[in-house]
């Protein structure tokens, strides 16, 4: 057999390199090699009834017929087949595609081609079948100069083949022999094949799963959206995310697929824990569970060992995606943390004026779709400046922060105390009208809020002013403070409320 048939018992891995840069075989089936072999596959089938139809043009007088009924029965079950595949793999991805059926295809054409031999008193076919199973073989492993090489091997076949005229029924037993040999390779090669090929997608299936979460920044949240792709690329039918956010906080489930549940927690055990403090993979009882680091924090992924093809599942692939996941927690933390430092007042923690006009646009779309009140607060302390001067700076960022605590913890959940700017503040108080915000400011003075925490006295003016219904949240801020002013101008350590507008 002149064309270089590699053994297709051994994965395209082993596959020793034939001498000359031009016929060196791949070191691994790709996408395109496959493609390649389809539109192979598909010219040889062009070609073979084509040949049986010239000879069958060539004899026209039947010897036997039920050979001939043979030869239509195995023609339509090839025409049909191929068909099918056809459109199959037109529509479906390059998953789709079966060598054992390419073959199993090859040999139905080559068995239907003994049999109209045995019809029409011709040579069989068998001659031709090595060629086109070595030529096969190249189409999936070779490169472009082996198959061109191959489409000259599988010309001469048929030229030989067509020269040799074999008595019929010598090739007849012949093909039955090699189509039975084929048969045995065709599942040798299927597995390699099929291996490569759920190689590729699980490559593509990680390679998807690195670009999504490296925009991912909402943990865990954003692990839904990973789901299933996360399975693909680790090739189990399950698994579960297991996060630790520091090194002295426990270890808590995350998330899981597509069992929300799985594992139990008796089967699972302390394996999770264990895997982390090697920060590698650990099995145990048919699970693995592999670890990553990501600062403080740990990501443990636990899968059943075996994978969907029931061999053992790569321990490095596992650990390559709780890599993936650990970088998509250092980023949600590190974003969320940015955020927060963004909104926050540094001195106080109280939320700074760029979270307080987020909260108040919010808050005035809300009241006008409920039609619920809103009110806010300025408030300003007084002589704060005389305070400074008197305590010092240092003690007058302590009265900032005693006053922001004492404020906060006087306030409801929906309530939004920010620090405006220097010693003002702005209470944002949803659902409440100018009558309950003023009850609470009043109760703010009175409880003591005006006292520094050392026993000296320390007062604040108010304005209040309630949400008219149509003005911006820049509007009803505007008012506000203006209602503080006049409290000032009034004689300070008191409360003014702005006329409704
Ligand atoms: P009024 O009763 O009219 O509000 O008088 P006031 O002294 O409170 O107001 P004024 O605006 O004259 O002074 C505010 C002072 O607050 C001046 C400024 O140095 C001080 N201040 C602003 N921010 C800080 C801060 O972060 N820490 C400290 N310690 N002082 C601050
Ligand atoms: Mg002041
Ligand atoms: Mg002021």
């Amino acid at each position: 057999m002149p064309t270089p048939g590699p053994s297709p018992a051994g994965t395209a891995r082993t596959l020793a390199p034939v001498t000359g840069t031009s016929l060196q075989f791949k070191t691994q089936p790709t996408g395109a090699a496959v493609s390649r072999a389809l539109q192979a596959v598909t010219a040889v089938f062009a070609v073979v009834p084509l040949f049986a139809l010239a000879a069958l043009l060539d004899r026209p007088h039947v010897r036997s017929w039920p050979a001939l009924g043979v030869t239509l029965g195995l023609g339509a079950v090839f025409v049909g087949s191929f068909a099918s595949d056809r459109r199959r793999l037109r529509r479906a991805r390059i998953s789709a595609f079966v060598p054992t059926r390419a073959f199993a295809q090859a040999v139905l054409v080559i068995a239907d081609f003994a049999a109209a031999g045995v019809a029409f008193g011709l040579h069989g076919g068998s001659f031709l079948l090595l060629p086109v199973i070595a030529f096969l073989l190249t189409a999936l492993l070779g490169n472009a100069t082996m198959m061109r090489r191959g489409w000259l091997v599988l010309v001469a076949a048929l030229g030989v083949e067509t020269a040799l005229e074999l008595p019929a029924y010598d090739a007849l037993w012949a093909t039955v022999l090699f189509a039975g040999t084929a048969g045995v390779l065709a599942v040798m090669v299927d597995g390699v094949v099929r291996g490569s090929i759920r190689g590729m997608e699980r490559n593509r299936a990680l390679a998807e799963l690195a670009t999504e979460t490296s925009t991912l920044q909402d943990w865990p949240r954003d692990l839904l959206s990973v789901g299933e792709r996360l399975a693909r690329a680790i090739d189990v039918e399950g698994y579960a995310v297991l996060t630790r956010l520091g090194s002295r906080t426990p270890l808590q489930r995350s998330y899981a697929w597509p069992d929300p549940e799985w594992p139990a927690f008796e089967v699972l055990g302390d394996l999770a824990v264990v895997a982390l403090e090697r920060a590698g993979p650990v099995e145990r009882g048919g699970l693995v569970a592999t670890a990553a680091h990501a600062g403080t924090a740990g990501v443990v992924i636990v899968a059943p060992a075996t994978s969907l093809l029931g061999a053992p599942v790569e321990t490095t692939l596992l650990t390559s995606a709780a890599a993936l996941l650990a970088s998509m927690l250092t980023r949600s933390r590190l974003i969320s943390g940015l955020l927060d430092m963004a909104n926050t007042d540094e001195l106080t923690g109280l939320a700074n004026r760029r979270r307080l006009f987020e909260t108040l646009l919010l808050e005035v779309n809300r009241a006008r779709r409920s039609g619920r009140p809103l009110t806010i607060a300025m408030v300003d302390l007084d002589h704060f400046k005389r305070y400074n001067d008197t305590f010092g700076h240092s003690a007058g960022d302590d009265l900032l922060q005693h006053f922001a605590l004492g404020t906060t913890s006087r306030m409801r959940a929906q309530d939004l105390v920010a620090r405006y700017g220097g010693e003002e503040f702005c209470l944002v108080l949803p659902e409440t009208d100018a009558e309950g915000g003023l009850a609470l400011v009043e109760g703010l003075r009175s409880e003591g809020a005006g006292d520094d925490g050392l026993g000296r006295r320390v007062t604040f003016s108010a304005g209040l002013a309630t949400w008219n219904g149509t003005e911006s949240a820049e509007d009803l801020v505007y008012r506000a403070d203006a209602s503080l002013y006049r409290a000032k101008a009034s004689g300070r350590d008191r409360v003014a409320v702005a006329p409704p507008s």
